[in-house]
């Protein structure tokens, strides 16, 4: 009888260390890791990249991380620059996760359909759960002047643009880009599941929206932000591109825009985010600010 007491108390002891079971996951975000054997731009320190991406995964495997995400612009230019940092991507013992970024594209025109199976992605946009959680990964870059690749999307970039232009937009940058109809009918489509199975939403994406004459912003970010304004599910936005990083919670949404790893001679840029049922707590390495996001 002792001894089935003991095995009962054991396999309590076990359930509670059962990752679904517990109150809360972490996950680690890495944004703009950015590798090119270039030299340094004026913020831009290109070569250091590999040993803080190295760093940044010694670090992340001490973690139990549901997964980690890098959220675009893996890559500064060459193809060949993947061949550099992804054999130490690889060894994050998480699972792994990409964001498209402009510089992803920056590559010969004749490797542009390489991008995608070389960074392991079978969609350009896609969405993956974890416990009651909707994680939706945008791609920014899907109307683009970089990554538009069918003719298709070429033409509807084109039909965005120039249909933008008459509202003078700061960010209306041929390095930015924009959502195709086809993306933002998904999203819908994605957003009213989760409400349906009442899951939370995050949102990834390596472009920011929130702030309006943001040189940095999706093309057609307004569009969007109509689009989510009515899912009280929604409570974050995380991208990179601006490397300075930015935060602003706006009807309950956390709008977070992470710092570039690859910025300034000698600091990195990384965090883990533990979410609980309330929380979003971001612990910050190098540059990169800790933060308590409270969730409604
Ligand atoms: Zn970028």
């Amino acid at each position: 009888m002792k001894c089935l007491l003991g095995l009962l108390l054991i396999l309590t002891a076990c359930k509670s260390h059962d990752s679904e079971s517990l109150d809360y996951f972490d996950v680690g975000i890495i944004a703009d890791c950015q590798y090119c054997n270039c030299d340094n731009s004026t913020a831009r320190y290109y070569k250091k990249s590999t040993k803080r991406l190295q760093d940044a995964v010694d670090e992340l495997n001490t973690k139990d991380l549901n997964y980690v995400i890098h959220l675009g612009d893996f890559i500064d230019r060459d193809f060949a620059s993947f061949d550099s940092v992804l054999p130490i991507w690889n060894k994050l013992k998480s699972d792994k996760k990409h964001v498209l970024g402009n510089h992803d594209f920056s590559v010969a025109d004749s490797l542009k359909k390489e991008v995608m199976a070389k960074m392991g992605l079978s969609k350009r946009y896609y969405s993956f759960k974890a416990h009651n959680w909707r994680f939706i990964v945008l791609d920014g870059n899907d109307l683009s002047y970089h990554g538009a690749i069918s003719e298709v999307k070429k033409k509807e970039t084109d039909s965005l643009f120039n249909r933008l232009k008459k509202d003078s937009l700061p960010n209306l940058q041929s390095w930015n880009g924009g959502l195709s109809k086809t993306q933002l009918h998904w999203v819908k489509k994605e957003l009213d599941d989760a409400v349906l199975k009442k899951e939370q939403v995050g949102f990834y994406c390596h472009f920011p929206v929130v702030r309006d004459a943001e040189v940095h912003n999706i093309w057609n970010y307004r569009q969007f932000l109509e689009l989510i304004k009515d899912y009280g599910n929604v409570k974050f936005y995380f991208n990179g591109h601006n490397h300075h990083g930015d935060y602003i919670e706006k009807n309950g949404v956390h709008f977070l825009t992470f710092k570039g790893m690859v910025d300034t001679p000698n600091s990195t840029a990384f965090s883990v985010v533990r979410i609980t049922k309330d929380s979003i707590l971001i612990k910050g390495y190098g540059r990169e600010q800790s933060r308590r996001l409270k969730m409604n």
